[in-house]
């Protein structure tokens, strides 16, 4: 999909007559870190550990969703067992835990490229995440050092992906409107919420999930990596506010 087939699909679905970029709604996971590897062994170990039967590719296809959300389903499905809100507390936090223990996650190649490209163009970035990871919240600030305005995690969301909440909320916090914004995504849970809050919504193929995948979950535009993204850039951001 080339950029201006990409802008006008998006003018089509979304009613808007036009497109001015003032605001980035960037996902952490998967975008910012290289941090999908270790989250979904953390999961499958937690699952495992309680006697719930799964395959490391499904926590994949669940990424967006809120820790609560993914435990109770998996508990619920696997062994019929109905999690309360503390125990699903209780669990993350364990999860959180392997996560930690099994090192600390990469950059993202490319993506620090990409933010600074952004705010060189006076775009600004808001960082949306349905995760409550903190000891990757904490690295935030000094790995992507002056590049987020705002932050919207786990705390500030009832609902997480793929409902539109997170973005709603990111659009809000920027002062902004949908067509305003675009959100950079990794996940098809993430890349559906984005599209749903009505923002020119960009994936970026950084784990398994494919490129046809992310354009079915309702990606504008899909890149192969953060570092063709960054190559991109100048061409898109000249597309994009105007
Ligand atoms: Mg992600």
């Amino acid at each position: 999909m080339n950029v201006n087939d990409a802008i006008a699909g998006y003018l089509k679905f979304t009613g808007n007559k036009e497109i001015n970029i003032s605001t980035a709604l960037v996902d952490m996971d998967g975008v910012l870190y290289d941090s999908m590897k270790n989250h979904t062994r953390a999961w499958v170990k937690l699952m495992k550990k309680n006697g719930i039967k799964c395959t490391r590719d499904e926590f994949y296809l669940y990424e967006g969703m809120t820790g609560e959300a993914i435990i109770q389903m998996k508990f619920k499905e696997g062994a019929g067992k109905n999690i309360t809100h503390d125990e699903a507390t209780a669990l993350y936090k364990v999860k959180g835990r392997y996560f930690q223990e099994l090192g600390e996650a990469e950059i993202m190649p490319g993506t620090l490229d990409v933010l600074k490209g952004l705010k060189a163009a006076g775009v600004r970035c808001v960082l949306v995440t349905g995760s409550g990871q903190q000891s990757l919240l904490d690295k935030i600030d000094a790995d992507y050092e002056g590049i987020f305005d705002a932050r919207v995690t786990s705390k500030d969301v009832r609902h997480g992906k793929p409902n539109p909440e997170p973005y709603l909320k990111g659009i809000a916090i920027a002062e902004a409107r949908a067509n305003q914004c675009i959100v950079i995504e990794n996940a098809p849970l993430g890349v559906q919420a984005g599209h749903a809050a009505g923002c020119f919504t960009i994936g970026v193929t950084t784990g398994p999930i494919t490129e046809k995948e992310l354009y079915r979950a309702g990606a504008d535009l899909v890149f192969p990596n953060m570092e063709a993204f960054a190559k991109a850039l100048p061409e898109l951001l000249a597309a994009l506010k105007r």
